[in-house]
């Protein structure tokens, strides 16, 4: 399958990719990974990104786009992907579109991740990510099996430096701004799915396999 996450930062979509990937054994594609993995290696891109992304900006679109064309042709991304945290503009949806026409692809669905601003500005104040394999956590909604360490790798993990709470909010703003008007896009493209962001990981996991009808 190919499939668009759409919802506000903190709504849990990198942690239903992940279950979605797992489940559909696609590869799942995160445009904040991929910085972030930039910023880490000090590379030209990451360099370019971080001021942005340290105050809870989008990174401009063409600096975006070229990473996920790169990364769409990737002979993994044959048999399906997740897109997460992409697109996040409607110029980047146009784009996406072009370049999956292109392809010969077609998007099988957007999935809406839908939490309130008020729970989101809750679970993004809790979350914690293991700077070394990208792994989520919540300290209340899904804490680490030992307290402060990664489970999957032992590193301590750490609140992202863009989930402290003036850029969270500067982010949602953000989010609002640029990012909602993709509903609309995919609703008119009949491609929009619904799921309701639960407090439960579980919960949710099964309301966006239900939603995809998995
Ligand atoms: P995320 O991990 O998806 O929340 O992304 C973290 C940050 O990376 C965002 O707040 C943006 O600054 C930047 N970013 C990620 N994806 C995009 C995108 N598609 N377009 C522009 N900026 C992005």
């Amino acid at each position: 399958m190919k499939i668009v996450l759409l919802g506000a930062p903190g709504a849990g979509k990198g942690t239903q990719a992940k279950a979605l990937s797992e489940k559909l054994s696609i590869p799942h594609i995160s445009t904040g990974d991929i910085f972030r993995a930039n910023i880490k290696g000090n590379t030209p891109l990451g360099i370019k990104a971080k001021g942005y992304i340290d105050k809870g900006e989008l990174v401009p679109d063409e600096l975006t786009v070229e990473i996920v064309k790169d990364r769409l042709a990737n002979p993994d991304c044959e048999k399906g992907f997740i897109l997460d945290g992409f697109p996040r503009t409607i110029p980047q949806a146009e784009y996406l579109d072009k370049v999956l026409n292109n392809m010969k692809i077609d998007l099988d669905a957007t999935l809406l991740i839908n939490v309130d601003d008020k729970d989101i500005i809750e679970r993004m104040s809790g979350r914690r990510t293991c700077p070394n394999c990208g792994a989520s956590y919540h300290v209340v909604f899904n804490p680490t099996k030992v307290e402060g360490v990664c489970d999957v790798c032992s590193t301590p993990v750490i609140q992202r430096p863009d989930d402290a709470a003036e850029t969270v909010l500067n982010r949602l703003e953000t989010y609002h701004k640029q990012t909602q008007p993709l509903i609309s896009y995919y609703e008119k493209a009949g491609k929009l799915k619904v799921a309701q962001g639960a407090d439960e990981v579980d919960e949710t996991t099964a309301r966006v396999f239900k939603a995809l009808g998995i």
